[in-house]
């Protein structure tokens, strides 16, 4: 590069639309600037110091800083680190382009609606291009630590719209430097207490002490004062610490505009020594549902300085939603993902932990019934994972569950196992529930009406994850779960024998002709004592798989024998009788058709030839 020399480049064309969304969207917020600013200064010093701890760099008495000077005449304000800075390739694809994936992602799945994008861009982190907001011109000075020896180094600037600028110029130190021009409708900015206020509010933690430049009019000189505590949050003293202190570190780790449900902070001295303040969030993040994203939101510090974002090695994949901060001084500076993930500590860490985050969990389910409605609401889907993840834990995560029953009457999930257990009929000993596609099949399924006679409480489950998660969850206090679409001799023999039906010749033949005419489709053809309101339900074999789980398996492609019924009828029913008086075989053998399909439709959610079904019917209609 000649020296003086300015190059232009244009923003990679994702650059541009996250600029063109910042500006317009996060005006009502644009303070964050600061934060962003202080948040990348701190990044940067933390790298210096990491690289040191590691023998990267040879430095002795680095004592690291970012200074703030406020200059009201020239309209700017000056953000400057000594941390790592950049080299001329770095500030190109750092400040030019989007190299995260995760950012790209973001932005192609971006909803129209304004106030959405409000919400979801503060749930990511915005990062440098938030200056935008209150700049007309952002210039960027900086000088990468290995490059100390030279003279020179990068000037980065831009305006904010398609292009910037880059050229070389002297630096003496390495760092960075960070010069905002203020629009003219942003000079507010420049008022020392107001930034003092808003970097109290947003990093007071930072541990760099972050000082700003004040003059004092008699003795005519310039002096820096320090504005944060510059203390590790996770370090002090809880007593220390305000509701308020807590919930700002909060925003400001995970950029969640939303206040989290609650924290649990707790030092560990034994073997090893650690601390955690650990956070639930009050809202899912978008991509947390995402089952290819592995990340937690865990930060991980060794003896106090910053070493990775997204340590999911310390938590169980359920608890990917927890968000906060490790510390310890257990493991060595320099350790990598993959030492981590098969280190020893690294387990035992992970297990007391995740012992932790579910008593706290359980102590909020007993203690505080609207958060713990919040918690179930956002994170109950993916906490259900946790029931075949977590054996060892099975049983308080079980205890953690919230259903949708007959009793509760209600899609939203409130009723636990434990009060199911209680309201439970003298006589039963299992745990019924039911499977479907949604929750409107599941609360009007046949297989109820049964249960519904007799006040006996059936869980109703409706959600993806609930079929694989039913196959790990055998029993709970001692008590069997029962899917009750499965014949099930014990149940049927408590429940059904007040029904006295008289199986009459006529009954044997009917059934005797159902067996015959769907020889292909049921096992074979019963009377039941379940049913008062339908005339048919199928029923599937104890170890047979169910029609949810079939249906599972075709989305996915693959090809599994159907599923034989049993087919029970209900001879009190006017269609049963209708069908008994019927003889002319041809007829008779539509009818059972119809009754057939008529069960398989209500069972599965669907037919395979609905046509073939609606043209039985309507024959029938006709025939009336
Ligand atoms: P993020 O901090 O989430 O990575 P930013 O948009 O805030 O995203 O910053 C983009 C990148 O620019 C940073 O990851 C870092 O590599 C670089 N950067 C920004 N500010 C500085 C700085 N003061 N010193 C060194 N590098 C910086
Ligand atoms: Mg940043």
């Amino acid at each position: 590069m000649k020296k003086n020399t300015k190059e232009k480049y244009q923003f990679q064309s994702e650059t541009k639309q996250l600029l063109h969304l910042m500006i317009h969207s996060l005006y009502s917020n644009k303070e964050i600037f600061i934060r962003e600013l202080i948040s990348n200064a701190s990044d940067a010093i933390n790298k210096m110091k990491f690289n040191i701890l590691s023998n990267k760099i040879h430095k002795t008495n680095y004592k690291e800083y970012i200074r703030i000077i406020i200059n009201k005449k020239e309209k700017k304000i000056v953000i400057s680190d000594n941390g790592i800075g950049m080299t001329k390739d770095e500030i190109i694809n750092n400040l030019g382009m989007i190299a995260n994936s995760g950012t790209k992602k973001f932005l192609s799945e971006l909803p129209k609606e304004h106030s959405k994008i409000n919400q979801l861009i503060g749930n990511f982190g915005v990062g440098f291009y938030s200056t935008f907001i209150v700049s007309q011109t952002v210039i960027v000075k900086t000088k990468h630590i290995d490059e100390q020896e030279s003279n020179y180094g990068v000037l980065w600037e831009s305006q904010g719209q398609g292009e910037y600028f880059i050229e070389k110029i002297k630096k003496e130190n390495h760092g960075t430097d960070v010069e905002i021009y203020l629009k003219e409708t942003e000079i507010e900015f420049l008022e020392d207490w107001k930034i003092k206020s808003i970097i109290k509010k947003y990093s007071d933690h930072i541990s760099a002490p972050i000082e700003i430049q004040e003059y004092n009019q008699k003795n005519k000189t310039f002096s820096w004062i320090q504005v944060n505590k510059g203390k590790a949050l996770w370090k002090l003293k809880k007593t220390d610490i305000t509701k308020n202190e807590y919930q700002e570190f909060y925003k400001n780790l995970t950029n969640d505009i939303h206040e989290p449900i609650s924290w649990m902070h707790s030092t560990i001295e034994g073997t090893y020594e650690y601390t955690y303040l650990l956070y639930i969030p009050s809202k899912l993040t978008w991509n947390i549902l995402d089952p290819e994203n592995k990340k937690s939101g865990l930060k991980l510090y060794i003896k106090k300085i910053y070493i990775m974002d997204d340590v999911n090695q310390f938590l169980p994949n359920y608890l990917r939603f927890i968000k906060g901060v490790l510390d310890t001084n257990s493991l060595p500076i320099n350790i990598s993902r993959e030492i981590l993930q098969n280190n020893n500590i690294t387990q035992k860490i992970k297990n007391t932990i995740t012992k932790k985050i579910l008593k706290f969990i359980h102590q909020l389910s007993l203690n505080d019934d609207q958060k713990y409605k919040i918690f179930w609401k956002e994170f109950g889907l993916i906490f259900k994972e946790g029931i075949a993840e977590d054996i060892q834990n099975q049983e308080i995560i079980a205890s953690l569950l919230r259903f949708s029953s007959i009793q509760t009457n209600s899609e939203q999930q409130t009723l636990s196992l434990e009060t199911y257990i209680q309201n439970m009929h003298e006589k039963q000993k299992k745990i019924y529930f039911l499977i479907a596609e949604n929750y409107e099949a599941a609360s009007t399924s046949p297989h109820l009406e049964i249960f519904r006679k007799n006040n006996i409480d059936v869980l109703l489950l409706s959600e993806r994850i609930d079929e694989w998660m039913m196959n790990y969850l055998t029993t709970f206090k001692n008590k069997t779960f029962q899917s009750i679409n499965k014949i099930d001799q014990e149940s049927e023999k408590l429940f059904y024998t007040d029904q006295n039906i008289k199986i009459t010749t006529k009954i044997k033949t009917l059934l005797h002709d159902i067996e015959e005419i769907l020889k292909k489709n049921i096992i074979s053809a019963q009377i039941s004592q379940r049913l008062t309101e339908s005339p048919a339900i199928l029923l599937s074999d104890k170890n047979s798989v169910s029609s949810h789980m079939l249906k599972l398996f075709a989305a996915t492609g693959k090809k599994i024998p159907a599923i034989k019924y049993t087919l029970q009828i209900n001879p009190k029913h006017p269609l049963i009788k209708k069908i008994i008086q019927i003889t002319e075989i041809k007829k008779r053998k539509l009818w059972i058709q119809m009754l057939f399909d008529q069960a398989l439709l209500s069972e599965q959610g669907s037919l395979k030839n609905p046509n073939h079904f609606i043209k039985t019917i309507n024959k029938l209609l006709i025939e009336q």
